[in-house]
């Protein structure tokens, strides 16, 4: 599933591309048929990320549904799921414009088309498998597949979701009140810190890989209560999510492995601000999918179980 980092990736890339401009918006599959037609026509404003949630935020989008949003707002609710994926394609102007580049992973897919790269864009495919949503502007288009949830929502809706989110370490302004916030929730229960790390009412945006790798850097037993969680700890263990979790955001990719807490440079095989590029998947991560490999730091096998309904990864020899 993807996590806050490649959410906001994402919401940077639809702003980039779409933003301030009229867009089409339809459901080749049908099943968001009714909701394309609420946005169809409207100038997207922008999207951004609520923790894993995408919000795609239209202007004087129709009225005719009801008394609310009174100022003609209309926000597209996103949830990708495990399974939701984004495409995009267009002309050199569409690509030109993303600040994140050539194509890339956006979700757990690759990212369509090699855009950019037609002498000249004559337009969108004709879609392909099940394309829930389609936006298409004079320049480009982008296709959706696959999401957990789409839907279309006021903005009253959107303020009760972002009032129910815990904080978002991606959204964190160096101001120490997230820090604190986050600290409160996660030491104000009894159950598992491993567990609490995935319950979105405490903290935005962090998924499974941040979870195992977030623990692990920080020494604490997943199976730890949150109640059994110093406040220290706890805000440490924010400012790892800000620090990983902005690199994530950068590298397109989680790499927790460059800067290690503990040692000065975390493994053999990754060097310090060594291209995120190049580094090989098993070398990004110190514990997650490494069951039974030695613990770099302890040599302990890395043990596995479920957790929140998800594999959980840990050391049960250094992480306490
Ligand atoms: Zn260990």
């Amino acid at each position: 599933m993807p996590e806050g980092h490649s959410i906001h990736r994402l919401a940077r890339q639809l702003t980039d591309v779409f933003g301030g401009q009229r867009v089409r918006v339809s459901s080749p599959q049908g099943r968001f048929a009714a909701g394309a037609a609420l946005l169809d026509g409207h100038v997207l404003t922008r999207a951004e990320a609520v923790g894993k949630q995408l919000l795609v935020s239209f202007d004087g989008a129709d009225l005719r549904a009801g008394a609310d949003g009174a100022d003609g707002h209309r926000v597209l609710r996103i949830h990708l799921g495990l399974y939701g994926a984004f495409s995009f394609g267009g002309d050199a102007s569409f690509v030109g414009a993303s600040s994140i580049g050539a194509p890339r992973r956006m979700g757990e897919s690759e990212n369509g088309q090699d855009a950019g790269d037609d002498a000249e864009y004559t337009g969108p495919p004709a879609p392909v498998g099940a394309v829930r949503v389609r936006l298409v502007s004079d320049h480009g288009w982008a296709d959706l597949r696959g999401p957990t949830a789409c839907e279309v929502i006021t903005a009253g809706d959107v303020a009760a979701l972002r009032e129910a989110a815990g904080p978002d370490p991606l959204r964190a302004d160096g101001g120490h009140d997230d820090a604190a916030e986050f600290a409160r929730l996660l030491r104000r229960r009894g159950v598992a810190c491993g567990q609490l790390l995935m319950d979105q009412a405490v903290v935005s945006g962090i998924g499974n890989v941040y979870r195992a790798e977030l623990l692990f850097r920080a020494g604490i037993d997943p199976y730890r209560p949150g109640r059994k969680i110093a406040e220290r700890e706890a805000t440490d263990l924010w400012a790892d999510a800000v620090f990983l979790m902005h690199d994530g955001v950068r590298l397109g990719r989680i790499v927790t492995t460059q800067r290690d807490p503990h040692h000065p440079v975390a493994r053999e095989d990754v060097t310090l601000d060594a291209d995120a590029a190049d580094i090989p998947d098993e070398a990004t991560r110190f514990v997650y999918k490494h069951t039974g490999e030695p613990c770099p730091h302890c040599g302990t096998a890395i043990a596995t179980a479920v957790m929140a309904g998800r594999n959980l990864y840990w050391c049960p020899g250094c992480q306490h």
